[in-house]
């Protein structure tokens, strides 16, 4: 099996596709997926996200062993594949060139590949298999990441194409993006998804890696010129970042008044936790827990002073967004 490593305007790296969501935009839709962030957020559940090329991850619950197996070890020409005391294996990354040769040999698919190439066709034949559940519903397709727009030429591509074919689309966005690009993908968009995190630059600068200026200027240019686009800002609650009457209420104050606009508060949740492991990366929020009657307070805050909630019923508990297996890799 060959991995391709190059991406253009009718390519691009996709890590899942996830069918019958009802959270990401209006009616049944089919998330995509894209690779690549310019964002580090400490709380991130997909950490497979931020590197805008394929990576390998390791299992390590489903690996045989190297006495038993050891297929990787004996694949991998570049010395990274290192046998520890316990007959387990672990990934020297540093001496990893991603070829991928181990991904291809193990059986037990403790390793498997995060992302991978795939056409925008390929994308969008995957979406109109679900095509049924998007008349009924007022359904289409939501891109998602990391950030769509860090593959600028292949969202757009997939954005106006679905559009061609009459698919219903959306898009979900940190904002930290040029606005030439963001303002490219909003010609072929019928909902915007734009995540405030925080107003405080400094906060947001060390909890995601990057300041707020680019994010909020970007969101003030859409509401001036794309008045009649359909915006929910969407705001992680995160406990020790944003779960105060402050924060939330500065972003509330933010945005109210601004035209086609609805609010979501996502509550904080840990289920993409396992993924960090598989990749050799530390996950720093493991100890903290947001407490069901703050969300509610906040929420109840929110909606005072904005008159209504996006998606009011929805409970507060957390959403699990990979339960599906991954449609590009299976796993
Ligand atoms: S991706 Fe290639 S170089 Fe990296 S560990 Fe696997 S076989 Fe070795
Ligand atoms: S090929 Fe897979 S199952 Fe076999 S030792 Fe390597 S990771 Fe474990």
């Amino acid at each position: 099996m060959g991995h391709e490593k190059r991406s253009d305007d009718k390519h691009g790296f996709v890590f899942n596709i996830q069918r019958y969501s009802l959270h990401d935009g209006p009616g049944i839709r089919t998330i995509v997926f894209l690779k690549g962030c310019p964002l580090r957020c400490q709380w991130c559940s997909n950490p497979e996200s931020q590197k805008v090329s394929p990576e390998v991850a390791l299992n390590s619950r489903k690996c045989i062993g190297t006495k038993e197996c050891g297929f990787c070890a004996r694949e991998c020409r570049d010395g990274a594949i290192i046998e520890k005391d316990d007959g387990q294996i672990r990934i020297d990354r540093n001496a990893c060139s991603e070829c991928f040769r181990c991904v291809d040999a193990c059986p037990s698919k403790a390793m498997t590949l995060f992302g991978r190439l795939m056409s925008v066709d390929e994308v969008l034949r995957n979406v109109e298999a679900d095509g049924i559940f998007y008349g009924r519903s007022g359904g289409g397709m939501t891109l998602s990441g990391g950030e769509p727009l860090m593959q600028p030429g292949f969202a757009r591509e997939l954005l106006k194409e679905a559009r061609r074919r009459r698919i219903n689309t959306s898009l979900e966005t940190c904002g930290f993006v040029d606005w030439k690009v963001l303002e490219a993908a909003c010609f072929h968009l019928d909902t915007i998804l734009f995540d405030i995190k925080s107003m405080d630059p400094v906060k947001h600068k060390a909890f995601t890696g990057v300041t707020n200026e680019l994010i909020l200027d970007n969101f003030e240019r859409l509401c001036r010129e794309f008045p009649n686009l359909s915006k929910r800002v969407r705001t992680p609650v995160v406990p020790g970042f944003n779960d105060t009457m402050e924060e939330i209420g500065a972003i509330v104050d933010f945005i109210k008044g601004r035209p086609n606009i609805e609010y979501e508060m996502l509550a904080y949740h840990r289920y993409g936790q396992p993924k960090y492991e598989y990749l050799d990366r530390v996950y720093t929020l493991s100890d903290v827990h947001l407490d069901d009657g703050r969300m509610s307070e906040l929420r109840g805050m929110a909606k005072e002073r904005l008159g209504k909630l996006a998606l009011e019923n929805e409970p507060t508990e957390p959403r699990v967004r990979m339960e599906a297996p991954c449609a590009t890799c299976g796993s």
